[in-house]
């Protein structure tokens, strides 16, 4: 597989990215754009470092695991993004600098312990489900502040703000009310908890990062429009 085409698709999304920024008045600077790379093959990475690139998500071990493998997987901070069984946890700690799922204390003890074990420190963020979809994983609204106020007594682990995924719709603005409602929450807890540093907002993917970046998101999760072909 030839991912030449990166390059291109790369500088594409960063032009929609600062033009949604210079609408907003943000600093496209805030924003930095996680490659989801589960459907590529492990090729893909040297093309994304040469477009640009540093950060790389996967959602399943057993498939980061080929990736993590090829030689410039060393080049990329990674992030972890889909739901985490606590037994591969052994595996995601050392390998991976962030943790965007944090959905449960189960998950979050065990990845405490992990990164205390190895003397790392992972970035984590906690997985709202904002929209009410059964399906969609993460904490209800509700429950954040519970799951936050524990993860930050936790060694090991750094609290550095929210993630969502909004429901799959044809039209991006009806994604608005979701990232709206988790920069809000976000706010929320920021002021309640006297938080600093509650600063990542994790929201966006291919069909709907620029609505994600208007409203506020430091972590967006490009998959299909970067690194399919
Ligand atoms: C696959 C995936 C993405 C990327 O989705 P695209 O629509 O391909 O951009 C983002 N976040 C999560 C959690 C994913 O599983």
């Amino acid at each position: 597989m030839d991912y030449g085409f990166v390059q291109e698709r790369a500088r594409e999304i960063r032009a929609r990215v600062e033009a949604a920024c210079r609408r907003v008045g943000r600093d496209p600077a805030g924003v930095r754009i996680v490659a989801v790379t589960k459907t590529a093959s492990p090729d893909v990475l040297p093309a994304l470092h040469a477009a640009g690139i540093r950060d790389v998500g996967e959602n399943r071990w057993q498939i980061a695991r080929d990736k993590l493998q090829h030689e410039a997987a060393a080049l990329f901070e990674w992030h972890f993004i889909g739901t985490l069984q606590t037994n591969k946890v052994k595996y995601v700690v050392p390998r991976f600098g962030w943790v965007h799922s944090l959905d449960r204390a189960e998950l979050a003890r065990a990845l405490s312990q992990e990164a205390v074990r190895r003397g790392v420190t992972v970035q984590v963020l906690i997985q709202v489900n904002v929209s009410g979809e059964t399906q969609k994983h993460g904490v209800a609204p509700e429950e954040a502040e519970a799951l936050l106020r524990l993860a930050r007594e936790l060694p090991g682990l750094s609290v550095r703000g929210l993630m969502t995924m909004a429901p799959a719709v044809d039209d991006p603005e009806a994604a608005r009310p979701v990232f709206a409602a988790l920069r809000e929450l976000r706010d929320e807890l920021q002021s309640r908890l006297s938080l600093e540093g509650l600063s990542d907002l994790s929201m966006g993917m291919s069909d709907d990062f620029e609505v994600a970046v208007e409203e506020g998101a430091t972590l967006v999760r490009i998959g299909r429009k970067l690194v399919n072909p």
